[in-house]
């Protein structure tokens, strides 16, 4: 930037919060956090009614006592970071998804049958997206190794990835979940690699042998439940309509007490009359000793009886807010919480993620069902409409590109002004086919929801990186990220 700089500047596209008593920048295009200053304000103010030339910016600065040098300086920071920009408004640039992306993660969905019957499974319910008729209901060995080979290939590069089990219920092919950890952790090791295993589990099968196995294989464990009793089974229920939560408490306990090598996650479905958030979280934390609990609202029709209605994600939201500011007071201490909700917001921020897509369907990540179909996520598995190939002829390029460019937020023009984009992305493309009958759609429904949640999370971002920067460096680490 020249003294004779005649360009006009404007505003750039951001999002403005407070955090610690300080200002910060949430500067969408960037997906990065900025703070305001005396000078950044200074300039924001200047050119809030609209253009100014760098000559005026100079001078708005030079009154608050800068330096030529430092107002150039701090002018062109803002310019890099975008919080300003110059001439006229760019549209966003569309990129399209790129052509070969390599894998990090593949999802095996081991089995396609369960032992409960939830009434709002996205796998069975009235909602769902699979065709298995006609397919193997249980993963065979020769499906599950070359599962792994086509893993390895297509992950070439990377020195470490990852398997998650799925289901159905993972455990009732428990006999081929060990033997794919063992051929899966041999055959990484000969190229001088490393896989990390994780399942997804009801906990209605788990045995002390199951438990030792997990723990000696560090192998990651989510346990799905919703909270106390009179909750968790309204829905989460065997055939026969009894409740599955005295069959699992018992083993979840032994489950989080023998395994040594990982922390235990429990993964909450809130639905109609099912968003009683804190009671849920203290019941899961304290009482049963999750170290961390993650909450989702149930991915349905809005004409479902348990969709829960604008007015419970309302309640919702305010019991989010509450354990965030819970998660806060922790953070500023210097201790855990094990709210997950604002962990991997965090993470995100942290880490200044922009997505192109919600998340890594069909980019990072595979799902592969019992009969080797390949789909975006575990969620399409053994759905015809969405299979992009079978791991023994390998994934079908084009249907996999349409996926991806349907996908990319640059398509989502509802999105497109959006400050939360770069985290939400649109939302998951398996909802949106639900509700929309298009893996493309952006998640319409529940946007000021998202906003408000984002905005909740940079608070405590901000927050935390006024006045207790040492613990986002301590997270960072703990979980990988730095
Ligand atoms: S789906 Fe809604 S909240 Fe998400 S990026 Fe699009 S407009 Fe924003
Ligand atoms: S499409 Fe949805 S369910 Fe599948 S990985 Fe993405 S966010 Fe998760």
């Amino acid at each position: 930037m020249l003294a004779t700089e005649t360009r006009t500047y404007r505003l750039g596209e951001f999002h403005k919060f407070e955090g610690g008593g300080r200002q910060f920048l949430y500067l969408v295009p960037a997906g990065a956090i900025f703070e305001v200053d005396e000078g950044v304000a200074a300039v924001i103010g200047a050119l809030s009614a609209g253009e100014a030339q760098f000559d005026d910016l100079l001078a708005t600065l030079s009154d608050r006592g800068y330096a030529f040098d430092d107002a150039s300086e701090l002018l062109r920071e803002m310019l890099f970071s975008r919080a300003i920009v110059t001439g006229e408004p760019a549209p966003e640039p569309v990129e399209s998804a790129p052509a070969k992306f390599p894998l990090q993660s593949l999802v095996m969905n081991l089995t396609n049958q369960c032992n409960l019957a939830c009434t709002y499974c996205y796998e069975f319910g009235e909602d769902k997206v699979a065709t298995p008729e006609g397919k193997p209901k249980f993963m065979d060995i020769e499906t599950a190794k070359a599962s792994v080979d086509f893993l390895l290939k297509e992950s070439e590069g990377r020195k470490s990835i990852h398997i998650t089990f799925f289901g159905g219920e993972t455990l009732m092919n428990f006999p081929l979940l060990k033997e794919v950890v063992a051929y899966a952790s041999d055959k990484a090791a000969s190229q001088d690699r490393f896989i990390d295993f994780s399942l997804t589990t009801n906990a209605t099968l788990l045995t002390p042998t199951i438990i030792q196995f997990l723990s000696d294989n560090s192998i990651g464990v989510t346990v799905s439940m919703d909270g106390p009793p009179e909750l968790h089974d309204k829905l989460r229920v065997f055939a026969n309509g009894r409740g599955s939560y005295d069959i699992i408490e018992p083993r979840v306990k032994a489950l989080i007490q023998g395994h040594r090598t990982r922390p235990i996650t429990a993964r909450v479905t809130l639905t109609n009359g099912v968003t009683d958030v804190i009671r849920i979280y203290r019941h899961l934390k304290n009482e049963l000793g999750f170290a961390e609990v993650g909450f989702a609202p149930v991915t349905t029709s809005p004409d479902r009886l348990y969709a829960i209605n604008e007015k419970g994600m309302g309640g919702v939201l305010e019991q989010f807010k509450l354990l965030a500011d819970e998660y806060l007071e922790h953070a500023l201490r210097g201790e855990l919480h094990g709210f997950s909700n604002v962990s991997e917001t965090l993470g995100e921020l942290y880490q200044g993620v922009n997505k192109s897509h919600p998340c890594g369907a069909a980019l990072g990540l595979l799902g592969v069902g019992p009969s080797g179909d390949i789909a975006p996520c575990h969620r399409f598995v053994d759905s015809d409409t969405h299979s992009l190939g079978n791991i023994s002829t390998g994934v079908d390029r084009e249907k996999q590109k349409d996926f991806l460019d349907r996908g990319h937020i640059g398509a989502k023009y509802d999105c497109h002004s959006c400050f939360a984009r770069p985290l939400c992305a649109g939302g998951c493309h398996h909802e949106a086919f639900v509700r929309y009958g298009d893996t493309g759609h952006a998640n319409l429904h529940f946007c000021d929801w998202i906003r408000e949640w984002t905005d909740t999370c940079l608070r405590i971002f901000g927050t935390i990186s006024a006045q207790n920067p040492g613990f986002l460096e301590q997270f960072a680490h703990r979980k990988g990220l730095d």
